[in-house]
């Protein structure tokens, strides 16, 4: 109960502070970029659906990059690390991010936007679906063996998810994908070999549920690294 307050309240101040404002400004950006158009995709003539297309597939990608560098970088993963502090799993996890980390990545996809030309409707497209997947994925979902074996050739399943949210570092730092898990297997970051039941969630250095509050994730990227 009190994991899921922390991760409600962590939801709610970022959102009334930031996603409010982010979604205002990448809406005026798409917008800007089509009128004057801006970006690799207004180059040439690209038919309407290819330019939604390779908008959606293209910030997919590149959440895959970022993601991988938050887990790289040690500075990225200071903020990251307070989504895998979580030491369960749910839809609130989906939302749990530092706010330090969501504006970082939105000044990133707005500068993507303008070098893309993205498509607006690509764009939002993109944007609704990463809510429901990581959801989704977040979730703990039990889905048919079936459903999830042709699920996993293209897409995130929950299970696949669930194995970078392990303690164990090998496990964490594999998995990136959201939407699609062809990235993490084109360039050899997927795992899939690992009994979900033995799966121990959070970050082995931050597993006392005591100093998990909310004004702890607040502070947290900038107290002590924590591998
Ligand atoms: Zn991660």
């Amino acid at each position: 109960m009190k994991r899921w307050l922390n991760n409600m309240g962590i939801t709610i101040f970022n959102s009334l502070i930031l996603k409010l404002l982010f979604a205002s400004i990448l809406v005026q950006t798409c917008l800007y970029v089509t009128d004057k158009q801006i970006g690799v995709l207004n180059l040439t003539a690209v038919p309407y659906w290819a330019k939604t297309l390779v908008t959606f597939v293209f910030m997919d990608f590149m959440l895959y990059v970022w993601h991988l560098l938050n887990h790289e970088m040690p500075f990225l993963w200071r903020f990251h690390r307070v989504h895998h502090t979580d030491l369960n799993m749910d839809v609130s996890s989906a939302t749990r991010f530092h706010i330090g980390e969501l504006a970082i990545s939105a000044v990133i996809k707005i500068s993507l936007v303008f070098f893309l030309g993205a498509d607006m409707f690509g764009v939002l497209l993109f944007e609704t679906l990463l809510v429901f997947t990581a959801q989704f994925h977040h979730s703990g979902l039990t889905v048919p063996q079936w459903f999830e074996k042709i699920f996993w050739i293209l897409f995130v399943p929950p299970s696949m998810h669930r194995i970078h949210h392990s303690v164990v570092i090998k496990q964490r730092d594999s998995n990136y994908g959201t939407i699609f898990s062809i990235w993490d297997r084109i360039l050899g970051t997927l795992i899939t070999d690992v009994d979900q039941d033995r799966i121990r969630i959070g970050v082995g250095g931050h597993y006392e549920p005591a100093k998990l509050n909310f004004h702890h994730l607040l502070v947290m990227p900038f107290t002590a690294p924590v591998k």
